[in-house]
């Protein structure tokens, strides 16, 4: 664990470039969402452009715009 903490999780799932998309704010931002999983708290790493979606769209809407990331929090979730 630790290894990948630069890779924003969106960016990961959809094959996208996110020092390219970012650029020199390539800061990686853990974001933590209260509303997706029942009961449990989901932890996201989000660059730039994907923490300022979240924000704007907030958590459930950015989840259903990215299903994939969606499944892998339910994946990870047990
Ligand atoms: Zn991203």
């Amino acid at each position: 664990m630790g290894s990948d903490d630069e890779t924003c999780d969106v960016c990961q799932i959809h094959g996208l470039d996110s020092k390219f998309l970012n650029g020199k704010k390539s800061k990686i931002r853990k974001n933590q969402l209260h509303k997706v999983l029942v009961g449990k708290v989901a932890t996201v790493k989000l660059c730039h452009i994907h923490d300022i979606e979240l924000f704007n769209l907030g958590e459930k809407r950015f989840v259903m715009e990215h299903l994939d990331l969606l499944r892998s929090l339910i994946g990870k979730a047990d």
